[in-house]
């Protein structure tokens, strides 16, 4: 790992604990999971998995502080299929758009919302990570098949506004 790519996951490590810690104190502190999320389907438009390899503090967190710790296993065969993972992506997002619906008028509770999304992902990827490689959250997660449905969408009017020029 490069200084710069080194001095970053720690950077997102640091993130990613003050907001798991801190947000069980300070429910607002939950929306900056919110802002991530933003983030990631702003970079998404910009440029498909672009969030994932530049920005992502997750994958650069777990990647970071499991290394030594892990296993170091690939998943099992079959254990993120497609199916799965659109089944997660789905019902994260019927959460996060009920909850949004539900609690825009309760701020803390929105926050509470956003940071126990945070807590309960975080888990899976740390007990992931140690069973199996660090990263091997990102073979299942939710956000990073948001982006690649909303890559698919873009592909093809790429591919159509490319058709029209030539
Ligand atoms: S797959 Fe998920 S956790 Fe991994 S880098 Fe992408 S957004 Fe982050």
């Amino acid at each position: 790992m490069t200084r710069p790519a080194r001095i970053q996951a720690l950077i997102s490590l640091i993130f990613v604990v003050s907001v798991a810690v801190g947000g069980f104190f300070i429910p607002y502190i939950g929306f900056a999971v919110a802002l991530v999320m933003l983030v990631a389907l702003i970079m998404t438009l910009i440029k498909p998995r672009s969030f994932c390899t530049y920005a992502c503090p997750r994958g650069k967190a777990l990647g970071l502080a499991l290394k030594p710790f892990s296993r170091g296993k690939p998943l099992p065969k079959g254990f993120a299929t497609a199916g799965t993972r659109r089944a997660l992506c789905g019902f994260m997002m019927v959460c996060v758009i009920s909850s949004i619906v539900r609690l825009f008028q309760i701020p803390a509770a929105l926050g509470t919302f956003f940071w126990s999304v945070c807590v309960i992902s975080l888990l899976g990827g740390v007990a992931l990570g140690l069973l199996y490689r660090p990263r091997a959250w990102c073979a299942v997660c939710p956000m990073a098949t948001l982006q690649e449905t909303i890559g698919g969408f873009r592909r093809p009017a790429a591919t159509q506004a490319a058709g029209e020029k030539s």
